[in-house]
């Protein structure tokens, strides 16, 4: 009862602030988080941004800190995303042609964001629903193709399907480095709820993946940490049934999903227990509670927005802060602690409602609700109905997650989206311009020779092979990463 006071009163401060912060968060702001020291070399500070080519196709643009506007996977690399993630749907449309909307995350949606992921040197993690629209716990729908065929045929097409997405996105330019096979599927994937069936799939689309390239990490992926027992009965469901499978990957969304301290024992358990790696696949926090397209949020006011596990405030910095926290809670299980992945941090307004008012907000609205069904840049459009009756055949709409993009309705990158850059210690950053560079190996070799000191955060950084001293070896290492040798 006392905490859900104390949540009104901020609410009610929060509710006066906004306008205000929103206008301080997309100017000179700055937020701050202490950098942790991953335990893993390849720690994944991850971003998907499946919307990103309905939103462009729907006339959305994007723009650095300084509004300067750029390819949205550039500003992303340069504030430190080093990997990008993308759903796959197998066939998001109506059988003449009509897009389920969602960012009509099909196999040439992704090839077209895996090509400029790696253009700007990030890798990216292949997510697979096996469905032709939004797979979670409560939906694992079976592709319109596959329906009605035996676990085996089954198999046999997920198999295939793995494989040859996988073939094409490579041979398109993806640099790929994890395959997520199936999306939230706790109790279910592609229509099988039973553990056998589930199992058997489990592996197709692993066998795929290892076919494809032994090299590259098969991930599954769950949610609800927070339910008791939970996360063991998943690892040691998948121990019995010997499924073969790298990644034990889970959701974790504050506002639901239970205290972060949890989250470390849990993915422990299983990182100890069966030696697996373990990530957060999904997280996102709102930096405000106002709505930019007319389309209700997920966190809004009076909606999801008190609560024990609500840490940080809803601002930019508070968005930082638990970027920040998840990854430590992930990084502390250890060296199988693998990383973060930000859930949609771009998918922002297709048309801005904010101060629009009575006849003005409704000719907004009605605008963008017909970019969300042109484009497919809404979260459904209403031809998903046919596949999806229950939910978005009566929800479908825009962008739920405006709220929790780390841009503005404008499309300029917000001060927290530097969280990436700044949660983690960039060995060999002597310098703390936030690249590895030639200033950086001459940072060092002042410091060896005493004509500069470096301290705190930048000796770190200058530690390389974290020998506890800063000496010639890490001015070598540093050239050896300019090199691309290290
Ligand atoms: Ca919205």
């Amino acid at each position: 009862m006392k905490l859900r006071l104390f949540f009104s009163v901020i609410l009610a401060s929060l509710m006066l602030l906004c306008p205000l912060s929103a206008v301080a968060a997309s100017g000179g702001d700055t937020v701050s988080v202490e950098p942790i020291k991953p335990n893993n070399p390849g720690f994944i500070k991850g971003m998907d941004v499946s919307s990103v080519i309905s939103l462009e196709n729907a006339g959305v643009t994007f723009k650095n800190r300084d509004g300067e506007e750029e390819d949205l996977l550039k500003i992303l690399a340069d504030n430190g995303v080093n990997t990008i993630r993308v759903r796959v749907w197998n066939d998001p449309y109506t059988a003449d042609g009509r897009s389920y909307g969602g960012g009509n995350s099909d196999l040439n949606t992704a090839v077209q964001i895996g090509r400029r992921a790696a253009r700007y040197g990030m890798k990216l993690m292949v997510d697979f629903h096996y469905s032709d629209f939004w797979a979670d716990p409560g939906k694992q729908t079976v592709p319109k193709a596959w329906q009605g065929l035996s676990l085996d045929e089954k198999a046999r097409l997920l198999y295939d399907f793995t494989l040859s997405s996988l073939l094409t996105l490579r041979g398109e330019g993806a640099d790929i480095r994890m395959v997520q096979v199936g999306n939230e599927t706790n109790g279910g994937i592609a229509g099988e709820w039973e553990r056998g069936g589930m199992a058997k799939l489990f592996n197709a689309g692993a066998k795929a993946v290892r076919d494809f390239d032994p090299n590259v990490l098969v991930a599954l992926h769950f949610t609800n940490p927070e339910r008791e027992g939970m996360v063991k009965y998943l690892a040691d469901f998948l121990n019995e049934y010997a499924v073969d499978y790298d990644v034990y990957a889970t959701s974790y969304y504050p506002y639901w999903h239970g205290s972060l301290a949890n989250l470390t024992n849990v993915l422990g358990y299983v990182a100890e227990t069966y030696g697996k790696y373990v990530m957060v696949a999904e997280t996102s926090y709102a930096n405000t509670l106002a709505d930019t397209d007319g389309h209700d949020n997920t966190v809004r006011e009076q909606s999801n927005s008190s609560g024990e596990n609500l840490l940080w405030q809803f601002n930019c910095q508070g968005q930082a802060d638990e970027v920040r926290a998840v990854m430590n809670a992930v990084n502390i299980v250890g060296e199988k602690g693998l990383g973060v992945c930000y859930w949609e941090g771009a998918w922002i307004t297709a048309g801005d409602t904010t101060g629009k008012t009575g006849a003005e907000l409704e000719e907004r609205y009605s605008q963008n609700k017909a970019l969300w069904e042109q484009y497919g840049c809404g979260w459904a459009a209403s031809a998903a109905s046919e596949y999806d009756p229950n939910d978005a055949g009566r929800y479908y709409g825009g962008s739920a997650v405006d709220n929790q993009a780390f841009f503005d309705a404008q499309g300029r990158a917000l001060p927290s989206l530097r969280v990436f850059l700044e949660a983690t210690v960039l060995y060999g950053d002597a310098n703390g311009d936030g690249r590895v560079d030639i200033n950086d190996a001459t940072a060092v070799q002042k410091h060896i020779a005493r004509l500069i000191t470096l301290g705190g955060e930048r000796l770190e950084a200058a530690d390389i092979d974290r020998s506890g001293r800063v000496n010639i070896n890490d001015a070598t290492d540093i050239q050896r990463m300019i090199a691309g040798i290290l």
